[in-house]
């Protein structure tokens, strides 16, 4: 069997993989099975480039290769180009584009550091897997260097049509260096169709049914993968008695309310301000509701440094104020927003204890909490799912209550029907998710893509 050597902007803690989630799991248990490298930034950043060869670290069979970036390559790069150009326009956000040509520079700079460090550990038996769209143009960095090995790429983001890409400057060398990889992974169907589209309408190539790409002489594959979560781990964390939780929820039963859940990243992208208006909506079309029902948004802070991130914080903190301002009572908070981050396992049981899982975003690559929702749900008592249909996850989870995330109304409708739902309609449609989750898990995502790059085996378009 080849080695394994991945290759990520960040490094997961592969000492502490217990607490991370599935992803990361699930490759470094792979990793550890077959023996591998992975390769990343290690988090520092340096005012002077003075180390050229990536610092080397064994972890029983998984050897961390790890380099720092430079002050500017952290700005251009890593908060530019990737955080500032690539991830709003993969979310179809023009709007919120902010480029500068000292970006798209750093950019190709930190892909060429990377393949500088990457060669200095490669075997030519190597197999290597490259994740996310920091690192777009490293396969053909890699080639540059003589680099013969099989590639792989897997984006855990969307992948936009090509009018929007068109919009990325130096785009059509953007996706010519992704054509560099043998196997492109993609979310969903949608991202697959929008590289045919770009392929035909700007490279004059063809996609054939079974997602190969011919480019001159040589081929590649581009398949859709939809990624998922190590179920089973999950359903165990879930069923633990978590004690603060477990007074939590009594107190809620005592009082007969229940509890909608939202869980994200702090990012524009997850649909938040919108998701507490529609709470609002709920409270106002059906009056009834109050003081029956609270919303408990989680928001792990992130990218702070990035303009657009600390808007969309004012933002929620102002709207979850007035929210609570306009509606709660002297023993009822209708709306409890925590600005941080929860430990998995009590996050697990807030999932179970909670009756809605509600998750909006107004663009996401797959939407792992849609999925670790269904995971923790009782099937003696289920709780109901409300997914925005441009969730990546909505092209499989179909027993959801799928909405759309920009109608404010819709979500409001949807909530009230997701907190009245008879029992037998959510046993069954938790039995539907539940079968979808596992039969999609984080091994077969795993296995599928390794299936592709290995053996060249295709996934056909569903
Ligand atoms: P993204 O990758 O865009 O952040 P996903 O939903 O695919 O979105 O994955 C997010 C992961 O991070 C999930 O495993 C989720 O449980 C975890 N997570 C997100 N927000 C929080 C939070 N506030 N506290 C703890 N874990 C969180």
């Amino acid at each position: 069997m080849k080695r394994l050597v991945v290759v990520s902007n960040r490094v997961a803690d592969l000492s502490r993989s217990a607490q991370a989630g599935g992803l990361a799991v699930g490759l470094a248990d792979s990793l550890r099975q077959r023996g591998g490298v992975w390769m990343g930034w290690d988090g520092q950043t340096l005012k002077y480039d003075d180390q050229p060869e990536p610092r080397i670290r064994k972890i029983g069979t998984v050897t961390q290769a790890t380099i720092p970036l430079t002050e500017q390559d952290y700005a251009e790069y890593y908060l530019g180009f990737s955080n500032s150009v690539l991830w709003p326009l993969f979310h179809y956000r023009l709007d919120l584009v902010e480029y500068k040509s000292v970006f798209l520079d750093g950019y190709r700079r930190v892909n060429a550091k990377f393949a500088d460090a990457l060669t200095s550990v490669l075997q030519p038996d190597d197999i290597i897997w490259v994740h996310d769209y920091h690192l777009i143009p490293l396969a053909a960095e890699l080639r540059q260097r003589g680099c013969n090995q099989r590639i792989g790429f897997f984006l855990h983001i969307p992948f936009p049509p090509p009018e929007i890409i068109a919009a990325v400057p130096r785009h059509r060398w953007l996706v010519e260096s992704l054509l560099e990889f043998d196997v492109i992974g993609f979310q969903t169907n949608t991202d697959l169709g929008n590289l045919q589209h770009y392929v035909e309408d700007h490279l004059g190539c063809r996609m054939e049914q079974d997602g190969r790409i011919r480019i001159g002489k040589r081929e590649v594959i581009a398949g859709c993968f939809p990624i998922g979560i190590d179920v089973d781990a999950f359903v165990e964390m879930a069923e633990k008695p978590n004690e603060e939780v477990a007074i939590e929820t009594q107190r809620r039963d005592i009082l007969g309310r229940k509890q909608i859940i939202g869980v994200d990243r702090l990012d524009y992208t997850k649909g938040l301000p919108d998701r507490l208006r529609a709470f609002a909506r709920l409270l106002e079309l059906y009056p009834e509701m109050r003081k029956t029902v609270a919303l408990m948004q989680i928001a792990t802070p992130t990218r702070e440094e990035v303009e657009a991130y600390v808007e969309i914080r004012k933002e929620l903190e102002a709207l979850s104020g007035a929210i609570n301002g306009r509606f709660a009572d002297f023993n009822w908070t209708p709306v409890r927003y925590i600005h941080g981050t929860v430990p998995r396992e009590a996050l697990a049981a807030l999932f179970r204890a909670s009756q809605v899982g509600f998750v909006t975003p107004l663009r996401d690559g797959m939407n792992l909490v849609a999925k670790e929702y269904i995971a923790a749900q009782s099937m003696e008592d289920p709780g109901v799912l409300v997914l925005s249909k441009f969730a990546g996850a909505a092209e499989e989870l179909r027993e959801a209550l799928i909405v759309n995330p920009y109608d404010v109304d819709d979500m409001a409708r949807n909530l009230c029907r997701a907190l009245t739902m008879p029992l037998e309609e959510r046993r069954e449609r938790q039995a539907a998710l539940m079968k979808r989750i596992r039969k999609h898990d984080a091994r077969h995502w795993l296995e599928s893509f390794m299936a592709a790059l290995e053996r060249g085996e295709t996934q056909h378009a569903a």
